[in-house]
């Protein structure tokens, strides 16, 4: 662990409580832990994990979030390491380092070293020369009013935008690259530009840099799961920290009292109360904005315009011999240019080959993973689900030339699924600053804070706690400890 306490810091008595059970929530109230301060995690649901969802149905293991995670950071690993995980991990298959692009309906592989570029039939000459010019490109002054779209176009061509970050932007936030801030969304990508003049000139300078940092960038990190799934990491965080974490408790309202917080919740139907020092919430913006309405009206507007759109998990085995394309592959992304009614879909028993627990079946089956929705189709929250699911079969089936119907088939709606940091998002992440700011002892953290990657969530977690540890220092210095 990274933080810096000054000795017997850890023994503070203040009683923190964390609000959420994901993994940003279970992160810090993990770290603070260890570090001695006396802390509660209070959740809603009667797990832990939150958008980390892992279930075994009939075999076949479904994880309704997030699949994997990247190992960006040390932190994580450290994490690990310490929970005994170490037997329970589990790394990517080489061949998931191959990735597709639907393009004309036939699956192109992302070319992946200079050779492979040349050839590609993805991007037509003239794009490639385009992308050879882009050290030429100079800076824009647009900062974080300038969308992804605009960002790439300038720097790369519209064809590289439509057929590379179009879906990669699809497949990291389900997001519209019209929207979403450069800055915001994307800030090691914009700094390249910001700090070298160039992605290319960049990229070649930064990995130095990051070496000495030991962080890893998103793209040579390595994809890590767990045997059982996901929702492995969050259970074995709770179970460490034991009866500190209270599950089946809905938070309603938050209030100001003696100097400290009065935090009401709802336990089994009955009303609960419990008093404390310091709140780090870590629940998404649009629950958050409920449980600060007392504090700040801008508080409360703010929260609610950051945009979740809905998204629909598909999950669907089907027999081996039933599946035309080879599985040899992470999956495959869609550009919208492409019209179909998904976003992508990743090859799950491909890339960790223990999702299928069916037996002696199991060798003779193979599991995917569809994502729909997303920024680019939040109708779908009005469409019925089956008729949905029948249009994205069919269209899936044509693309891997899939001859049967699958033998099991299940799916999780999340009907306001992953934070969208658009135009317009530097503003709020502002105020929140001079919220926590205005109101010593609150904290706002979770994925609309600092990137909403499973790895971005542990590492803002590690910050958040030396903002806490830090901003009780001042406290200590400036009021005198409790
Ligand atoms: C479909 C999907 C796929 C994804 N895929 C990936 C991926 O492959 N890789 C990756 O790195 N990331 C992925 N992500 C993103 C990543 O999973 C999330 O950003 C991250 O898990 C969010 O964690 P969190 O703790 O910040 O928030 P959450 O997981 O949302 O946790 C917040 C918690 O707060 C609780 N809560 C809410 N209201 C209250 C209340 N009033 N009282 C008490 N508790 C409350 C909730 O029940 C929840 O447990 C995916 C996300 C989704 C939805």
């Amino acid at each position: 662990m990274n933080i810096t306490v000054e000795s017997g810091e850890g023994q503070i008595n203040n009683k923190i409580i964390v609000i959420g059970a994901g993994i940003s929530g279970l992160t810090t109230a993990y770290l603070l832990n260890k570090l001695g301060y006396d802390i509660t995690v209070i959740e809603k649901k009667k797990e832990p994990g939150g958008s980390i969802e892992t279930v075994v149905e009939k075999g076949f293991l479904f994880d309704k979030g997030p699949n994997s995670a990247l190992e960006t950071h040390p932190l994580i690993g450290q994490i690990i390491e310490e929970l005994d995980l170490n037997e329970q991990l589990v790394y990517a298959s080489k061949e998931a380092n191959k990735r597709y692009i639907l393009k004309n309906n036939q699956l192109h592989a992302l070319p992946l070293s200079p050779p492979a570029f040349f050839k590609t039939k993805l991007f037509s000459p003239a794009a490639k020369l385009r992308l050879l010019a882009e050290p030429f490109f100079g800076r824009s002054k647009d900062g974080y009013y300038q969308s992804i779209s605009d960002f790439v176009t300038r720097r790369l061509g519209r064809e590289f935008l439509d057929y590379a970050i179009n879906p990669f932007v699809a497949g990291v936030y389900a997001g519209n690259p019209e929207e979403l801030s450069v800055k915001s969304a994307f800030p090691k990508l914009y700094e390249l530009e910001e700090k070298y003049g160039g992605l290319i000139i960049g990229t070649i300078r930064s990995i130095k840099e990051r070496k000495k940092r030991a962080e890893k960038s998103k793209q040579s990190a390595k994809m890590l799961s767990f045997r059982d799934g996901m929702q492995i990491l969050p259970n074995a965080i709770a179970k460490h920290l034991g009866n500190k974490v209270k599950f089946q408790c809905d938070v309603t309202s938050i209030k100001k009292n003696n100097g400290g917080f009065q935090i009401n919740y709802m336990r089994e139907g009955e009303p609960q109360v419990i008093d404390c020092d310091k709140i780090i919430s870590t629940v998404p913006a649009f629950a958050a904005s409920k449980l600060f309405a007392h504090f700040d009206e801008g508080l409360t507007k703010h929260l609610n315009e950051i945009y979740y759109p809905p998204v629909l998990v598909l999950y669907l085995a089907y027999k081996k011999s039933a599946v035309g394309q080879p599985l040899d592959g992470f999956g495959f992304l869609i550009p919208s240019k492409e019209k179909k009614s998904f976003l992508g879909a990743i090859w799950s028993s491909i890339i960790f080959p223990n999702r299928i627990i069916n037996g002696e079946t199991a060798e003779d089956k193979t599991v995917f993973t569809l994502f729909v929705g997303g920024a680019r189709n939040p109708e779908i929250g009005s469409i019925d689900k089956e008729i949905l699911i029948g249009k994205v079969r069919k269209e899936f089936e044509q693309i891997m030339k899939i001859s049967d119907e699958p033998v099991f088939q299940t799916y999780k709606y999340w009907s306001k699924a992953i934070p969208q940091y658009n135009i317009g998002y530097i503003e709020h992440d502002r105020y929140f600053d001079e919220f926590e700011k205005k109101n010593p002892g609150i904290f706002l953290s979770g994925n609309y804070r600092g990137g909403i990657s499973v790895g971005d969530c542990i590492k803002s977690s590690e910050a958040l706690c030396q903002k806490l540890i830090n901003n009780s220092q001042f406290i200590i210095n400036n009021l005198g400890a409790k």
